[in-house]
């Protein structure tokens, strides 16, 4: 008996969830799933509302980093279609996203749809970490508004034929807001005297950024490709020389810089040190936001 009035009391509350909150099965929507924050915002700007998709890995953690719980992978591999940055970047999903392209989910990598950029001659300090050495792919490709504007043309191709999905009017109006947004950032830098124009970093992350608005990589202060490398103390005094040298005006930290560190950089040079969020999207989501904020912060510190 008391398990009958249990039910009774249970199943209205399941059949309350289930309605209140339908699953994509019910909405015949697809499932894309992205695997960080700042590509999620451009993938929901191209798509609107023709498809669910889904960030598993919260905004403001580190995508390089970054492990997923047994929750997450199950979203990820029960997803119509996987995004990824790719060259490394989603270093703990590496597994799952291996896994689900396994089992059969379809996958979209970002950088197989880009120019990639190789780390330069004289980029960073010496050290022995193999992603520091000359000719490493550089997996930061959201700093550059232009490579995403390649992003998502290539994606708009791959939503239809894997999908079925038509968004080439959004994909136009996107690609056209990125070429907007890449006009104000040229506007914005040409502020800067060019001899401003010289970027430290927590990690090496600003290189496309470089390469399209034309700063110098004076060093960082994780010399690597991604936050989890060592540092070094002979490191750290090489990149103090290259401040001087260089006069730089400001060090950048990241998420994942080491704020003991950076205050030490800071302290024995004089140089202010300054936040820059590379690796998270502002309160509103907005991809735009988050490339103007960076500029207004790295314009602003240079000045
Ligand atoms: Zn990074």
């Amino acid at each position: 008996m008391q398990k009958i009035v249990r039910l009774i009391i249970i199943l209205p509350l399941l059949l309350a969830a289930c309605s209140s909150a339908p699953s994509n099965e019910q909405s015949g929507k697809k499932t894309i799933v992205v695997t960080y924050s700042i590509l999620g915002a451009v993938v929901k700007d191209l798509v609107g509302d023709q498809a669910v998709v889904v960030v598993p890995m919260p905004n403001g953690q580190d995508p390089h980093e970054w492990e997923p719980s047994a929750k997450d992978i199950e979203i990820i591999t029960e997803a119509d279609l996987i995004v990824q940055n790719g060259l490394s970047l989603e270093g703990g999903l590496e597994k799952t996203l291996a896994q689900a392209e396994t089992s059969g989910v379809k996958t979209f990598i970002a950088s197989d749809h880009i120019t990639v950029r190789k780390v330069g001659q004289g980029e960073g300090i010496p050290s022995g970490d193999p992603d520091q050495s000359v000719g490493a792919s550089d997996p930061h490709l959201w700093i550059d508004p232009l490579i995403m504007k390649q992003v998502v043309a290539a994606l708009d191709d791959q939503l239809k034929t894997n999908l079925g999905l038509d968004v080439s009017n959004r994909a136009q109006d996107l690609e056209n807001r990125l070429d907007e947004l890449n006009s104000e950032i040229v506007a914005e830098v040409a502020t800067l005297p060019e001899a401003n124009r010289k970027l430290v970093t927590g990690h090496e992350s600003m290189g496309y950024y470089a390469q399209r608005y034309g700063f110098k990589l004076v060093g960082a202060i994780v010399p690597s490709l991604t936050t989890q490398a060592e540092v070094s103390a002979s490191d750290l005094a090489a990149l103090k020389t290259l401040i001087q040298e260089n006069q730089v005006k400001a060090v950048f930290t990241e998420l994942g810089t080491s704020k003991v560190v950076s205050d030490a950089i800071g302290n024995e040079t004089g140089v202010k040190v300054i936040s820059l969020a590379t690796h998270t999207l502002p309160p509103d989501g907005s991809y735009f936001t988050f490339l103007r904020n960076l500029t207004q912060s790295i314009v602003g510190a240079l000045r």
